[in-house]
């Protein structure tokens, strides 16, 4: 039996700078401390998190004072003005690719007409990017609405940084169809393609494998829909505990992968609970990286 996880599983580098950040400030402050809306996807994480006194706001108007940490998936520029007339402290733990990524569709709203943005419209990120479009973003999250797009003769296109990357380039396709000049840019982070390259190359030599990650994470329903794609036996689990030996029947190989907000602790679990369930079986265990 062989338990092989898939390349850059678990948590990315803007997550871990993210919680780094978080602990240092905690650290730092008597007051308050805040982050706006969970630091991460892993409820796993946020327990720890508020036991340690970094409490996950979800309404803004409830603090009034304290320090707010930013996420990693940043804001927009009206948040940050509505904590500085608050006179509420702001630490930015923005993912500094996220940060470029808001930085270029501030560039593209002062030369395109229209700026689409392929995301998830409820993920914070995208919820943050459209503020700095001036009004000329537009959000498309699958296919059928690129379709009912109008034609244009100039607009620019980029994507959320964890999306899919075969939703994108299908979106590209629709939309070089109905625009003259389509201004390009593939803003999904290395990372996030690395993780979904081997996460799909790991599904098609395996015979079970399972997605951890917290359900609310956009990132690893993308991990999981890819692999699912790919082999039938694809699980997306939040915990070790929910692996059971009628997913393991007659499996030799099993394959692990986890989305940009899966700590390792998650995925050692996954693999301990693997073993203990097939303990009389001879195990290997490696990490794969992605085929060029
Ligand atoms: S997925 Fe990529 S862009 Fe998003 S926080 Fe992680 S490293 Fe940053």
């Amino acid at each position: 039996m062989e338990i092989i996880i898939a390349e850059n599983s678990g948590l990315c580098y803007g997550v871990k700078r993210a919680l780094r950040i978080a602990k240092q400030t905690r650290a730092d402050k008597s007051e308050k401390v805040y982050t706006l809306g969970d630091l991460i996807h892993n409820p796993q994480v946020i327990a720890d998190l508020e036991k340690h006194g970094i409490h996950s706001a979800k309404d803004l108007n409830k603090i009034n004072n304290g320090t707010v940490i930013i996420r990693s998936h940043g804001v927009s520029p009206q948040i940050y003005d509505f904590l500085t007339n608050k006179n509420i402290n702001i630490v930015d733990a923005t993912c500094p690719i996220v940060k470029k990524i808001q930085r270029l569709v501030s560039n593209l709203s002062k030369k395109e007409e229209e700026i689409i943005i392929v995301g998830n419209k409820e993920h914070p990120e995208i919820k943050g990017l459209i503020g700095y479009s001036q009004g000329k973003g537009v959000i498309i999250e699958n296919e059928a609405q690129a379709r009912k797009l109008p034609q244009k003769r100039k607009r620019a296109v980029l994507v959320q940084s964890t999306q899919n990357i075969h939703l994108f380039q299908r979106t590209v396709n629709i939309l070089s169809a109905r625009t003259e000049k389509l201004d390009i840019h593939n803003t999904i982070c290395q990372s996030t393609q690395t993780r979904q390259k081997s996460t799909s190359e790991l599904a098609s030599q395996v015979d079970v494998l399972f997605i951890i990650g917290g359900k609310n994470s956009s990132n690893t329903h993308t991990l999981y829909k890819i692999s699912k794609k790919v082999l039938t036996n694809t699980y997306f689990i939040e915990k070790a505990n929910q692996i059971t030996p009628e997913m393991l029947k007659g499996a030799s190989k099993i394959g692990l992968s986890g989305g940009a907000s899966t700590p390792p602790k998650a995925i050692k679990e996954a693999v301990v609970k693997i073993k203990s369930s097939l303990k009389y079986q001879f195990h290997r265990e490696k990490t794969v990286k992605c085929l060029n």
